[in-house]
C-alpha cells in the first residue's frame, strides 16, 4: 500500500523509475512515451545531460542563499536571460517554486503597485470562467474552474469575479464573425468593469492559451488586443498566466507574442525548469517596477525558497539548451506535423468535435455527436478511459474534463517535449488515436 496522498487506492499510477529523452520507464519494465511532458512540463524530456551537469555544478558550489541576505549567480543570470533584452517591456523577474506561487506573486504585486502609486481603492480582479491559475487560495479564487472551486467556495476571496473565456468552439454562434465575437466579449469585460466601478479594478487575468481547463484554447484573432484595450482604458493591469503555454510551448518564447499585445505581469513555470527543479516566476513590466520603486522600493512578498540557486541553475540550463539547440524552431516544425497528423487521424472521427492548439500544445475535445457538440456523460469518465488505454499502448497523455463547470466535455492534451522528432510524432499520434478508439469502444 502506498502512503502517498496522491497515490490513493482509486488512482494507482505506474511507478516511474527512470526517464531518458521522451521516454519514461516504469517499475514493471514498460517504456512509456511522455507525450504530454507530464502536464506540459518536461520541455526537454528526461535526463538531459547539460541540465543535470548544471544542477550538479550548482549543488557542488552553493545549494542555498536566502534572498533577504544574498543574491546568487544562477538567479541573476536566469533573470538576465529572460528579461535582459526587455521583451515587450518586461524588465524584471521574480522566481518562486511553482505556477500557483507565481500567480500569487502576480496578484499581490499588482495590488501593491496601485497602493504605491496612490490608487488604494483598486481592490478587484477580473478573471475568466473555465480557467485555472493554481491551487493555493489566491490562485484558486482567481481560477474559474467550478469543480475545483466548489469545495472551498466559502473560504475563497471575493475580490475576484469572472467573465466568459474566449472559447469559440462552444461559445461563438455559427453566424457570428470573429470580430463580432470579440466585440461581444469586450463588451462583457467593459460591463464588468462598470459593475465593479472601473477605478476599483486592479487587473484582468487570463491564460494566453487556456491549458487544462479547456484544453489548448487560444483566443480568436483580435481577442487579446480588445481585452488589453479595455484594461488600458481603465488604467488596469493585464496579467497573463503562461504557466502552461509559455516558454516556447506554443512556438514562440512567449505565447503573447502571437497576440499583438504584451502583459504587465506574466506568470511562467512549467517550461521554465522543464521539471528538473520546482520553479516558477513572474516577468514584470518596467512600469510596474517603477511604481514599486517610486514607493516602498520593495515587493512585500516572498518565500524562503524563492530564487533558489539550484532551481535557477536548472532553469538557466534549460533555457540555454532551448536557445542553443534552436528548439523553438523545432516546436514550430513538429507542431505543424502534429497538427497535420492529428487532423488526418482524428479530423473525421465521429467523436472528436474539435482539434486545436499551438506549437507543441494540442488537444482534442470529445463529443457524442459532432453536429450538436454534445459532451459525453461525465459519469462515463471518458478521460480516465483514454488515459488508461493510452498507457496500455505506451503513451502518457493528459486527459481532463468530465465535470468541469457541468457543461464541458472531456478533452485530452498532447504536449510532447521540444526535442521530439518526426518519427516520434508519428508514434504518438498512432497510439493516441488507437487509445481514443479503444476508450470509446469500451463505453
Ligand atoms: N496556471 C496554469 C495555467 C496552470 O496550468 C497551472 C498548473 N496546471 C498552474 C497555474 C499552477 O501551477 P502549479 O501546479 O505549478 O502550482
Amino acid at each position: 500500500m502506498s502512503h502517498l496522498v496522491h497515490r490513493s487506492l482509486r488512482s494507482n499510477p505506474p511507478l516511474a523509475v527512470s526517464g531518458q529523452g521522451i521516454y519514461v520507464r516504469d517499475a514493471a519494465g514498460h517504456t512509456i512515451i511522455d507525450g504530454s511532458g507530464g502536464a506540459a512540463v518536461a520541455c526537454l524530456g528526461h535526463g538531459h545531460p547539460r541540465v543535470i551537469a548544471a544542477m550538479k555544478a550548482q549543488i557542488d558550489t552553493l545549494c542555498y542563499a536566502h534572498t533577504s541576505l544574498f543574491s546568487c549567480e544562477s538567479a541573476e543570470k536566469l533573470a538576465d536571460k529572460l528579461v535582459g533584452h526587455a521583451p515587450g517591456g518586461l524588465t524584471h523577474a521574480y522566481f518562486c517554486s511553482s505556477g500557483s506561487e507565481g500567480n500569487e506573486a502576480a496578484l499581490k504585486m499588482a495590488r501593491q503597485y496601485f497602493l504605491e502609486i496612490g490608487q488604494p481603492q483598486r481592490r478587484h480582479f477580473i478573471a475568466r470562467r473555465q480557467s485555472y491559475h493554481g491551487n493555493t487560495l489566491g490562485a484558486l479564487a482567481a481560477g474559474g474552474n467550478a469543480m475545483r472551486r466548489a469545495p472551498y467556495a466559502p473560504i475563497l476571496s471575493d475580490a475576484f469575479s469572472h467573465v466568459s473565456p474566449c472559447y469559440a468552439y462552444r461559445d461563438r454562434a455559427d453566424s457570428e464573425s470573429d470580430a463580432d465575437y470579440v466585440a461581444r466579449l469586450a463588451a462583457e469585460l467593459e460591463a464588468e468593469f462598470q459593475r465593479l466601478g472601473p477605478d476599483t479594478v486592479i487587473a484582468f487575468i487570463a491564460e494566453t492559451v487556456v491549458g487544462a481547463t479547456l484544453g489548448c484554447v487560444a483566443g480568436v484573432p483580435g481577442y487579446f488586443e480588445a481585452m488589453r484595450a479595455v484594461c488600458d482604458h481603465h488604467g488596469a493591469l493585464l496579467i497573463l498566466d503562461e504557466v502552461m503555454s509559455g516558454v516556447g510551448r506554443c512556438g514562440t518564447m512567449h505565447a503573447w507574442e502571437q497576440e499583438g499585445i504584451r502583459p504587465d505581469i506574466q506568470v511562467i513555470a512549467k517550461g521554465l525548469g522543464g521539471g528538473y527543479q520546482p520553479i516558477g516566476g513572474i516577468l514584470v513590466h518596467g512600469r510596474v517596477i517603477e511604481g514599486l520603486n517610486g514607493g516602498s522600493g520593495s515587493f512585500m512578498h516572498g518565500h524562503t525558497y524563492q530564487a533558489h540557486p539550484v532551481a535557477c541553475a536548472a532553469a538557466l540550463a534549460v533555457q540555454e539548451v532551448i536557445e542553443q539547440d534552436g528548439l523553438i524552431a523545432n516546436v514550430q516544425a513538429m507542431g505543424r506535423l502534429l497538427e497535420q497528423r492529428l487532423t488526418e487521424r482524428l479530423g473525421n472521427h465521429r467523436n472528436i468535435g474539435d482539434i486545436r492548439g499551438r506549437g507543441l500544445f494540442w488537444a482534442v475535445e470529445f463529443v457524442t455527436d459532432r453536429a450538436t457538440r454534445t459532451p459525453f456523460d461525465p459519469a462515463l469518465k471518458l478521460n480516465e478511459r483514454v488515459k488508461r488505454e493510452a498507457f496500455d499502448r505506451g503513451l502518457a497523455c493528459y486527459p481532463m474534463g468530465g465535470t468541469i463547470d457541468g457543461r464541458l466535455g472531456d478533452h485530452a492534451i498532447l504536449a510532447p517535449p521540444y526535442i521530439v522528432d518526426a518519427a516520434q510524432i508519428e508514434m504518438i499520434v498512432e497510439r493516441f488515436g488507437d487509445a481514443i478508439d479503444a476508450a470509446i469502444a469500451s463505453i
